[in-house]
């Protein structure tokens, strides 16, 4: 009831607040546990550069293979994780895992995503350039997704920190672009080489005129900061179309593929070759 949850000294004793916690506490075990036991994979989708319509590389997209060896969605655990110190060795994961697909596989460039707490972690920052060159991969190889999140918690250090891997040579994004509160101030003197434009913007270009203008602008104002702009969520070859001719660099959706385990990725770029030429 209302009277219960002003109470702020019941809440100690509230059934549900120690489940929650207690949920969650077990949920980081489980995690910690699934690293140790080789229960995560990268999965990897497609870029497509809009004007050749060529393949270009992946993003790498963390899934965890639990006990069951059921398939687990990072959205189910990844914003637990992220909030805990567990996210550095998940993020050194995802990094060595790239690294090592990019190098046996001779891949193209894949994007990997930075929380937050990557991003404010100087050991982590400072050393990115380092430990990929130990797997003999370089920069130009791995790319970094940043979430505005960051920006906005400490636009100062996230700055600094952005400015250190693209000085170390590593490309850096903004993912989700436009969600959240994103702020057109804070892409300003932060040395981002690229824009990702979040899929709820494309869920309605086909049949608003509005939802056009809107993409475009987004467009235009990236292109007039330098920026790479890729849109996530492409499911249509008419969305493609649209989001191409209004002059977006990149795409990726299900349109072109969903998310692969690694050997199915290069199995699908083999197809697209060959059916392109
Ligand atoms: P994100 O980085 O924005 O990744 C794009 C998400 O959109 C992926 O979901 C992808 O499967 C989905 N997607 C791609 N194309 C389409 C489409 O055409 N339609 C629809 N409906 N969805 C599409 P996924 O793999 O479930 O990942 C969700 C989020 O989890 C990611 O969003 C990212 O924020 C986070 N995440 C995933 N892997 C990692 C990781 O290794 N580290 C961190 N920190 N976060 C990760
Ligand atoms: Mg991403
Ligand atoms: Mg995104
Ligand atoms: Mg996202």
């Amino acid at each position: 009831s209302v009277a219960m949850e002003n109470n702020v000294s019941y809440r100690r004793y509230d059934p549900m607040f120690d489940q929650k916690t207690a949920e969650r506490v077990q949920l980081i075990a489980r995690v910690r546990d699934g690293l140790a036991n080789q229960e995560f994979q990268l999965f990897h989708q497609p870029k497509i550069c809009l004007r050749t319509g060529q393949h270009v590389g992946s993003e790498a997209l963390l899934r965890w293979f639990n006990h069951e060896n059921k398939m687990v969605m990072p959205g189910l655990f990844m914003p637990k994780v992220e909030s805990t110190t567990l996210i550095d060795p998940v993020t050194r994961f995802v990094i060595a895992r790239a690294c090592i697909n990019i190098k046996s596989q001779n891949l193209m460039p894949v994007s990997v995503n930075f929380a937050i707490n990557n991003l404010m972690n100087p050991s982590l920052i400072n050393d990115l350039g380092r430990l990929v060159s130990s797997y003999g991969v370089s920069p130009e190889s791995l790319e970094i997704e940043i979430t505005e999140g960051a920006l906005i918690q400490d636009p100062e250090q996230a700055r600094e920190a952005v400015g250190n891997l693209r000085d170390q040579g590593f490309k850096v994004s903004l993912d989700d672009f436009g969600t959240g509160y994103s702020s057109f101030q804070y892409l300003t003197n932060l040395p981002l080489s690229g824009l990702k434009i979040d899929r709820a913007f494309v869920n309605n270009l086909e049949v608003s005129a509005e939802a056009r203008t809107i993409m475009e602008s987004m467009i235009s104002m990236a292109k007039a900061l330098k920026l790479e702009v890729t849109v996530e969520g492409i499911e249509t070859a008419q969305q493609m179309k649209i989001v191409a001719d209004l002059g977006a660099d990149l795409a990726q959706g299900f349109h072109y593929s969903r998310p692969l385990a690694l050997s199915e990725y290069q199995q699908w770029a083999n197809d697209r070759l060959s059916s392109h030429f």
